[in-house]
């Protein structure tokens, strides 16, 4: 399997030093968090296959500024990279969706978002540009190979937040996100 960096979004030093940057929060649940543990589920299902998968933060201290993400996932050997969000709006607003820059990031970005959906059975929101993104440019996406920012469902959202928070979901979707990364 190609090498695989897991980046959950957010987290210490973030965007400012020492400052925690604990993502979208809704209902005492922050973004941080939940991410985390979808990033700690996936490098644990893949060690179960026999790969190690790369964590640009592994706990809530670790002080990762969003700027050199790619460049820690490319010093570990990383060739393939994704970055693990959720998203928050109005109430109602609901579902998965991917993020890309260029061409060879959207065919990353379609199969992981359609793996997503399918394990999560959220609705399909699509992939879409980083310039359809509220940040117009995402960072985490100047990796060289592959890579693709992940919006997992809405915490805004009660349906989709609790679903997220279940650990069948994590599993789910981890399981999902290796089995397309096994066949890149
Ligand atoms: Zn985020």
């Amino acid at each position: 399997m190609k090498k695989l960096c897991i980046d959950p979004g957010h987290g210490l030093g973030n965007v400012r030093g020492n400052v925690y940057d604990p993502g979208a929060i809704s209902a005492g649940v922050s973004e941080a968090d939940i991410v985390l543990q979808y990033a700690l589920a996936i490098r644990w299902l893949a060690k179960e296959r026999g790969h190690d998968v790369f964590l640009t933060r592994d706990d809530a201290n670790d002080i990762t500024p969003v700027g050199n993400r790619n460049e820690l996932a490319q010093g570990a050997g990383c060739q393939v990279f994704i970055s693990l969000h959720c998203n928050s709006g109005v109430v109602a607003a609901n579902g998965t969706e991917t993020y890309f820059r260029d061409a060879e990031d959207k065919a990353l970005a379609q199969k992981i978002n359609t793996a997503v959906v399918n394990a999560l059975q959220f609705r399909d929101r699509g992939v879409k540009s980083e310039r359809e993104s509220q940040h117009s440019r995402l960072a985490v996406l100047d990796f060289r190979g592959p890579a693709c920012l992940l919006e997992l469902g809405f915490i805004s959202n009660q349906a989709n937040r609790e679903k997220l928070l279940l650990r069948s979901s994590r599993l789910a979707v981890g399981n999902a996100i290796l089995d397309v990364v096994e066949k890149l």
